[in-house]
This record gives C-alpha cells, structure tokens and sequence, in this order.
C-alpha cells in the first residue's frame, strides 16, 4: 500500500464535491435554524432528508442492498470531509450515529426477519434507534462488569437493568440492549445483544441528561433508561446467545472510525475559519496572521490533520481488505480525538470573545468536541489496547511493523 493508493478516485471527487455543493446550498445556511432543535427544524431536517434521497446522497455508509448508497469505508472517509463538517449533515444524509453503527450490525447479523422489521424502516429514515451499554454503577471502559441482566422464561427475554448514555433513545422507535445472558460464562460470552422496541412496558426513559449544559432534543439526547421486567421474544437476540462482545466489537471497531471520518470534517472547518479569521483580523498594527504564536497553530493544526487524513484513510482501507484493524482504529480513536478539540480550541482562541458566540459554529464544534475523548471508548482505554497489541507482537518475537 502507498499513499497515492489512499488518494480519492475521480469518482470519489465527483461524489465528493455533490456532496460539498448540497452542504453550501442546503446544510451551513440552515445550520442556525437546526440548532434551535424545535418543531421548525424536525421539518427542515424532514425536506432536507427527502431532497437528499432524491439525490442519491441517501445512507452513504451502508451499500445498496442494504439501502444505501456506498458501503466502501475508504469511500465514505473522502465523503465524511465534507458530511462531518456540520453535526447536522450526518442526519441530512441517513448515516447518523448510533443508527449507522446499528445498521452495520442488523446487516451483519441480523435475520432476514430482522431486517425486515428493523433494519429496513432505519435505513429509510422512518425510525431512529439506540445503543444501550453503558451503566452508571460501572465503568464503561471494561463492560464485562455489566449488571443488566436477561433471564430467559420460555420463548422470551426478561430484561431488568439501568442504563444511560444511550444517546438519541428519546423518541427512538428500537434499542439494541447489551445484557448478561450468562453470568457463569467466560467474561467475553456472558452478554447478549438484544432489540428492544421503545415501546414495550418497563422501558422507561428517566430523562435526558443534559451534558456541558444541553439537555438536547430526540436525537440529541444521552439518556437515562430504566428497564424493569421488560419482555422481548428470544427471537430478539442478535447473532447468537453470548454474542455481545463480539457484535459489540464489530459495531464499535467501525462506529469508531465513522466518528474520525466525521472529526476530519470538524478539524478542516475549524482550520478553515482560523486560517481565514487571522487574515482579516487585525491587531498591534497588523493581521493575526503575522503573528508567530497563530503561525505555530496553523502549522501545527496542519500537521496534526493531515496526520489524522492519513491514519483515517489507512484504517479505512485495510478494514475494507477484511482486516478488523484494532491497532490503526485505537489509534486514530485517541489520537484525533485530541487534535479535533486542540485545532478547534486553537480557532475559538484566535477569534477571541466572538468564537465563543454563535457567530461561528465554532463555540459548538468545541463543546461537542470534548467528548469526544470518552464516547466509545475514553483515550486511556484505547492506548492500553494499542499498547498491549503492540508489546505482545515483540513478547512473540515479532517486532510491530508500520505498514
Ligand atoms: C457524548 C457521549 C455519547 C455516548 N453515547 C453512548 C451510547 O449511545 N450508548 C452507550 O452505551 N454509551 C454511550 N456513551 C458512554 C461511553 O461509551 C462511556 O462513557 C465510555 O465507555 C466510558 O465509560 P464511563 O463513562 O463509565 O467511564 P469509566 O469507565 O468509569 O472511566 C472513567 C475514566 O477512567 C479512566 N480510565 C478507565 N479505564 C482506564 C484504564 N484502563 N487506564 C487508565 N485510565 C482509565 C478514563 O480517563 C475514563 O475517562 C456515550 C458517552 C458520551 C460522552
């Protein structure tokens, strides 16, 4: 693999720059109105969606057997320069998380039963959905000390357990629910992945926790969910019993990268609207654009993003090879989290008092931008994980190679 082998075809540019012109034309001059997450901007979404589908911009993540319009990650990280720009595209164009991380499972291990039911309304944008795994009265990081619990009782699941964080579940028609299904299996086969219709009795959303003061709105929410003598048919469980983590794995590996490839698209904007501000700017007898210290910020934010291109795109690749990638995806995870929030953090600075307004998209790029290094997965976690592969490769005798 070389480089050049990362490159967009001219395919890839055409559908790129479609993609860009739908942004200029229909997503930035709406960006202010979305933001105020009221019934006006659920019907601008809702026209948006349908202008986009007749485009054929429609699920750009998933390929078109299965309803979408793509399905090549290298493909769709060209693509996510453009869409990850705006926190709204991903809605516009059906590939938003979690339904585009839940999508890729149904797909992979869903049954043809199951598609139908859920996959095909999510894909077509009739219904949204949510992952459930993180609990409050356990670290996230390591899951297998999960508490909620699915008893089996004839032909269904009775599921008891206390989630939060399960982002988007307000107003979402289904949740994929990790569960213990085996408390006396090996930690790694102890959990299920289970589909819960939102609807079903004993699913209780407690509220939507507000984060850095935004208590959001349907898709925007992180919620509390309580799910007391809940029952679901066994048919309900994805893959098979004790699948959990390896479903979960094969979720979060490419929900991963798809939040990078967004990240691509946030790092450029921010740039962008550095490099331009600092031009125009000016201060002490000239622009900010001659000043060392914003000189150094623009050099470093470039390095930093073209670093995080490169590692995106070789992921992306070798996952498309059939390679799971654990190492390059953990590493992008930690490493371009950071840059997102320094490159961003470096704009707001360099606009002074007017990048905290909302003025620029900055101010919201920035508060979104911290979790960033906690959501699937906190940094510490994925350099351990990048770490221990790394070292066990030299501990067998086989030094790591960067290819
Ligand atoms: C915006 C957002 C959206 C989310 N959406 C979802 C969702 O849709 N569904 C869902 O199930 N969950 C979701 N989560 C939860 C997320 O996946 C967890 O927060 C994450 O896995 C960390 O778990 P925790 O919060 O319990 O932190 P803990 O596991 O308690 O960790 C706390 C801190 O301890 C440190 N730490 C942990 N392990 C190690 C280690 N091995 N070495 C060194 N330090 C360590 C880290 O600094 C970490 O931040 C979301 C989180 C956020 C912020």
């Amino acid at each position: 693999m070389t480089i050049t082998d990362l490159r967009p075809t001219s395919e890839i540019i055409e559908r790129r720059a479609r993609y860009r012109a739908f942004m200029e034309e229909h997503v930035y001059p709406n960006e202010l109105a979305l933001g105020r997450e009221d019934v006006e901007a659920d019907a601008l979404i809702a026209g948006l969606r349908a202008h986009a589908r007749e485009q054929g911009l429609w699920a750009p993540h998933l390929p078109p057997e299965a309803g979408g319009s793509s399905g090549s990650f290298l493909t769709y990280a060209h693509l996510n320069e453009e869409i990850g720009r705006s926190v709204w595209a991903q809605l516009v164009f059906g590939c938003q998380a979690p339904d585009a991380g839940n999508g890729e499972i149904l797909w992979h291990f869903g049954t043809d039963e199951q598609k139908e039911r859920w996959l095909k309304p999510l894909v077509a944008g009739e219904v949204r959905s949510f992952f459930s795994m993180t609990e409050p009265e356990v670290s996230g990081s390591d899951p297998t000390t999960l508490q909620t619990q699915a008893v089996r009782d004839g032909e269904e699941w009775v599921i008891d357990g206390h989630k939060w964080f399960s982002s988007g579940a307000e107003g979402a028609s289904f949740g994929i629910v990790m569960a213990v299904t085996d408390p006396e299996a090996d930690p790694h086969r102890r959990a299920s992945q289970i589909i819960v219709p939102a609807d079903t009795s004993g699913v209780e959303i407690v509220r939507a926790t507000p984060t850095m003061g935004h208590r959001g709105r349907g898709w925007t929410t992180h919620c509390e969910v309580r799910y007391t003598g809940v029952r679901v048919p066994v048919e309900n469980t994805l893959g098979d019993v004790g699948d959990g983590f390896r479903i979960a794995q094969k979720r979060l590996g490419p929900g991963r990268i798809h939040h990078v490839m967004r990240w691509l698209g946030q790092m450029q904007r921010a740039f962008e609207l550095m490099c331009s501000y600092a031009l125009e700017r000016e201060s002490f007898g000239g622009p900010l654009a001659e000043k060392q210290t914003v000189q150094n910020w623009v050099a470093d934010s470039a390095a930093e993003i073209q670093a995080c291109r490169l590692m995106t795109l070789d992921a992306a690749q070798k996952i498309d090879q059939g390679d799971e990638a654990r190492v390059e995806v953990s590493l992008i995870k930690f490493f371009a989290a950071r840059v997102l929030h320094d490159v961003i953090d470096r704009a707001v600075q360099v606009h002074g008092a007017r990048g905290l307004t909302d003025e620029t998209p900055l101010a919201g790029m920035l508060a979104m931008a911290r979790g960033a290094r906690i959501y699937d997965g906190p940094d510490e976690v994925h350099r351990m994980v990048v770490a221990r592969r790394i070292l066990k490769s030299f501990a067998a005798g086989e030094p790591w190679r960067f290819e």
